[in-house]
């Protein structure tokens, strides 16, 4: 039994059967394989580059006809590279005789082949080299992509395990029998991360050392409570967990039980409580879990679980979708958020050095005009459908904002000369996840008509910590003063502009926060749909002039060690059935 430390990201407990997933962006790890698996393994490397083949011939046809001979002659030159026997054939010996593989011998070959490129001396050939890496990309991903699929006939109860997991790896957790996860890399905001709070999965992340320790189809406990990972465990601790395993469950069903109820305080003030959503089916989820709307609509995902940008007609069909079924509640869709650790398979070859601080969200749709106005388009002619609300992302200085603001404009003038519908009046706001836009929220209190604070990002950018770094993880707090003292300010200049502020970063899920963030003069909320029974439970139980005693208290504080001390004590005392158990330092 080897019991190994990580940060708690998603709630839960759970006991499965690992399945090790490799990642793409990294080294793959060093497995070796058994002799009589070679035969196997040389034939999942067949399928790979078959699957290779049969992907560039399409993509070949369609460069020929969109882009001319040129663009479809890169994609033959990728053709010829798997069909050359000096290629293929070491790959093979690779796993034969040094047994390792199929991603590693993949990964090691083509290595050798780039540094062959780039090494000679004629600047063709050393231009070759972004084609070898491509091409290493795609056959991997078929290896890795491979594994995923296996998992939907794994028909067990699967812990994943990997290094790194994409936010699209796990988005399609949901339906493959996963009941929990453990990654290498990461922290409580990444995107994994978020998902699996999503899908109720207990999780835990930045967990050192465990690919190395856990092998394929090894008993596993997740402890999302505690932030433990527990491989091979003895008779003794598997008991103690199942036992805390039914404890959550009774938990659970206790908070389930008051979904239908009024999101009200002791003291009668409603609380909106509104779901993020990543797919348009899920808004059905979000009303189950007593949701009034949605707060957050990630529309990327649309994109992101797809090997293309989404056509107009594809995005219009998924809005229309989620609006239809919201029947006239809230629903506020998010322009793309693409970039950081949401990249698309393009942006994946070409990463940026510092994609936190790079060329996302609405900078990349500001960059890429024609892309952003047919995405502009689908959400607009989709508001004919019923009410939304348009957000944008990331919106770093008022400039980006009127831009934005711009090309809603140009692409309602377009609809209305082509006699498409849509609906004029549409509210169109903006994140709150910038310490720029905060601290000068009172001047973009006069151009947004609402703010929605993302603290997954003010927490990042106000504390300098990447919220998917696992090294940094300690420093990541959303009860940072700095990170309150913000939120504030963006409160206070919503109020005074009358323009209404909401909460959807994770925060907002985290029935420890609630008290506060209803202290400091939130009254609307969006987090995850299986969230939000658990803070329904603390709205239900406090009263208003609690809540602003509590902020003024937390406001008085200069650590982040006391803040998040004093919630904590806070949050035990008045709802020790909700906290039971949960570590010190482990966020919900
Ligand atoms: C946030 O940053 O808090 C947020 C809600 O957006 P995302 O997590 O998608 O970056
Ligand atoms: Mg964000």
């Amino acid at each position: 039994m080897r019991t190994l430390r990580g940060i708690a990201v998603s709630p839960g407990v759970v006991v499965g059967r690992a399945f090790v997933v490799d990642d793409l962006r990294r080294p793959v790890a060093a497995r070796q394989i058994e002799a009589s698996a070679v035969d196997a393994e040389r034939s999942r490397l067949t399928s790979a580059i078959d699957a290779s083949l049969e992907e560039l011939d399409a993509l070949r046809s369609r460069a020929e006809g969109e882009l001319g001979k040129e663009a479809a002659q890169i994609f033959a030159f990728h053709q010829g590279m798997l069909l050359d026997r000096t290629l293929v054939e070491p790959l093979h010996a690779r796993i034969a005789e040094e047994l390792e593989s199929a991603e590693v011998a993949v990964q090691e070959q083509f290595r050798e082949v780039a540094e062959r490129f780039a090494g000679m001396p004629d600047s063709a050939f050393r231009t070759k080299v972004d084609d070898v890496w491509d091409v290493h990309h795609r056959v991997l991903r078929h290896l890795i992509g491979e594994h995923v699929q296996e998992l939907s006939d794994a028909g067990m109860e699967t812990v994943v395990l990997a290094p790194e997991l994409t936010p699209t790896q796990a988005a399609g957790f949901g339906e493959q029998g996963v009941v929990g996860f453990a990654t290498e890399s990461g922290g409580a905001t990444s995107h994994s991360a978020i998902f699996a709070r999503a899908l109720g999965l207990p999780a835990v992340v930045g967990v050192e050392t465990l690919m190395s320790l856990a092998r394929p189809q090894d008993e596993i406990v997740v402890d999302g409570d505690e932030g433990l990972v527990v491989i091979r465990p003895d008779e003794r601790t598997l008991e103690r967990y199942r036992q805390r395993a039914v404890r959550a469950a009774e938990i659970r069903s206790l908070v389930e039980g008051e979904r239908g109820l009024a999101a009200e305080t002791r003291d009668g003030v409603h609380i909106e409580l509104l779901g993020n959503i990543e797919f348009a089916h899920e808004v059905k989820q979000v009303s189950d879990e007593g949701g009034e709307g949605v707060g957050l609509f990630r529309t990327e995902f649309l994109w992101l679980t797809s090997d293309h940008e989404p056509t107009e007609e594809e995005q219009f069909v998924a809005f229309r979708r989620a609006i239809e079924d919201s029947a006239g509640r809230v629903m506020t869709i998010r322009t793309f958020d693409l970039g950081a650790d949401k990249y698309t398979q393009a942006r994946a070859m070409y990463p940026e050095r510092n994609p936190f601080l790079g060329q996302r969200s609405i900078r990349y749709c500001l960059a890429n005009p024609l892309m952003f106005k047919r995405h502009l388009r689908a959400v607009l002619r989709s508001s004919a459908f019923g009410p939304i609300r348009l957000m944008f992302p990331l919106v770093s200085s008022t400039e980006e904002l009127r831009q934005g603001r711009m090309m809603v404009r140009e692409v309602m003038e377009d609809l209305a000369e082509e006699g498409v519908a849509y609906d004029a009046g549409i509210p169109i706001g903006m994140m709150m996840e910038v310490p720029s836009a905060a601290v000068m929220a009172s001047a973009f209190a006069k151009e947004a008509d609402f703010f929605s604070i993302g603290t997954n990002d003010l927490v990042q950018y106000a504390l300098a910590v990447d919220r998917t770094n696992e090294r940094v993880a300690e420093l990541y707090s959303e009860a940072a003063p700095a990170v309150i003292r913000l939120m504030k300010e963006i409160v206070r200049a919503g109020r005074r502009a009358e323009v209404p502020v909401s909460c959807c970063g994770e925060m907002a899920g985290d029935p420890m926060y609630t008290m506060l963030l209803l202290g400091i003069g939130l009254r609307t909320l969006s987090a995850s749909a299986s969230r939000l029974p658990y803070v329904k439970r603390v709205v239900r139980a406090v009263r208003m002039d609690e809540c602003e005693q509590l902020a003024r208290r937390v406001g008085s504080l200069d650590s982040e060690r006391q803040v998040s001390a004093l919630l904590r004590e806070q949050a035990r005392t008045r709802f020790p059935e909700l906290f039971d158990g949960r570590a010190d330092d482990g966020p919900a």
